[in-house]
């Protein structure tokens, strides 16, 4: 069988392959591998796309998450509330500047942060909010900022995942103080290679993003702080402008396909399809159902057929080994532990056909409607 992937990166590549080899063709011919116009071209035109003022363009989603902690100078004795359902960078990015990771539980139809429980988590060393815009849909970035102006708490959005996405008209990074996105290979928007990016409208923290990312220097050999190696390299920059002008259509593609799914799901007893919330505009960069019975041996048996079905996540935060020291329990976020044990994510992208959607749907009915001897 031909096999129907999570994501199919090779399909996308040959709607774009002479414009792609063409770009990184020249970025070898001129040997311009780090900084350059190229990167500064993929950066403005990133910042008009996203509607913000500045884009500093780093090493990966995770060096995004980093930079823009440390941009806004948390570090240790800081606490940052964040949702026990993520990838675990977003995490890592918060432990990695020394602060503590508070986690609170998600909203179980939109499996975003729940806005209702954000306050009992603040306390007086609190010093940022970090929603996730899980799955491409805008986090309840609304409420969210009503609680950071309540309690001067900053708020970085990790957009890692919502290139694009839309709430009441506004983008990632126009609500928050700063928005980190990854152009991780498989995201909406990916490189070839890793690559990520800050988005904000405060120019001193963009200055300061800038500056963190190449070793504290903003001009050569003057180095005014320590700091680190994180840009994002001219290849992937390059790579990023030409897929850039595809991005809309591939979302409006998504879209469609998530439409799709839905209509075709909808009758599947058991199967809960993705919720948009009011004002919303996903852009799916998972597309997430929740189904009854055994997940595991409904995945097993997609991925026996061929059907590239993940699960995002299998494991919760707070159960996640790395973090064991932070001393939580399971038990404690039951949306995000019901959500672990039942949701999985079936094959989305721009290219994926009616037809290889209608056997997705097939094999996933065969597993639910006809149960195991
Ligand atoms: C992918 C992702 C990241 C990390 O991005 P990388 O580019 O892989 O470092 C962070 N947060 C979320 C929610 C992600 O999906």
């Amino acid at each position: 069988m031909a096999g129907i992937p999570l994501v199919d990166l090779k399909a996308q590549y040959q709607t774009i392959k002479d414009d792609i080899d063409e770009a990184v063709a020249r970025i070898i011919a001129n040997t311009s591998f780090i900084g350059g116009k190229d990167l500064k071209a993929f950066e403005e035109a990133f910042a008009e796309y996203q509607g913000v003022d500045y884009v500093v363009g780093v090493g990966s989603g995770t060096a995004a998450l980093f930079l823009a902690l440390k941009a806004l100078g948390i570090g240790p004795g800081d606490e940052v509330i964040t949702q026990a359902n993520t990838f675990f960078a977003t995490v890592e990015a918060i432990e990695q500047v020394g602060a503590t990771p508070v986690l609170v539980d998600i909203d179980p139809e939109t499996y975003n942060m729940d806005p209702d429980l954000i306050e009992a988590a603040i306390t007086s060393a609190t010093k940022v909010i970090l929603p996730v815009h899980l799955y491409g849909q805008i986090a309840p970035m609304d409420r969210i900022m009503e609680i950071a102006r309540k309690h001067n708490l900053k708020v970085v959005e990790d957009s890692a995942q919502a290139h694009g996405a839309e709430l009441n008209g506004k983008r990632a990074g126009q609500w928050g103080d700063i928005a980190c996105f990854s152009f991780y290979p498989g995201k909406n928007l990916g490189a070839y290679g890793d690559g990520g990016a800050v988005a904000t409208n405060d120019a001193e923290l963009a200055k300061r993003a800038l500056i963190l990312r190449d070793h504290g220097s903003e001009s050569k050999y003057v180095h005014d702080i320590v700091g680190y190696c994180e840009r994002l390299d001219t290849l992937q920059a390059a790579v990023l402008a030409v897929k850039l002008p595809h991005l809309d259509g591939w979302n409006a593609a998504r879209r469609e396909k998530a439409a799709y799914y839905n209509e075709a799901l909808k009758d599947v007893p058991g199967v809960v399809t993705p919720v948009e919330a009011e004002g919303s505009v996903p852009v799916y960069h998972i597309y997430c159902v929740r189904v009854p019975g055994d997940r595991d041996a409904i995945r097993q048996t997609l991925n026996d057929r061929g059907i590239g079905a993940g699960i995002h996540y299998p494991i919760p935060i707070h159960l996640q080994p790395g973090v064991s020291g932070r001393g939580w329990v399971k038990g404690e976020f039951p949306e995000t532990e019901a959500a672990a044990e039942s949701i999985l994510s079936l094959p989305i992208y721009a290219e994926l056909t009616e037809a290889q959607m209608d056997e997705v749907v097939k094999a996933l009915r065969e597993c639910i409607e006809v149960p195991v001897a």
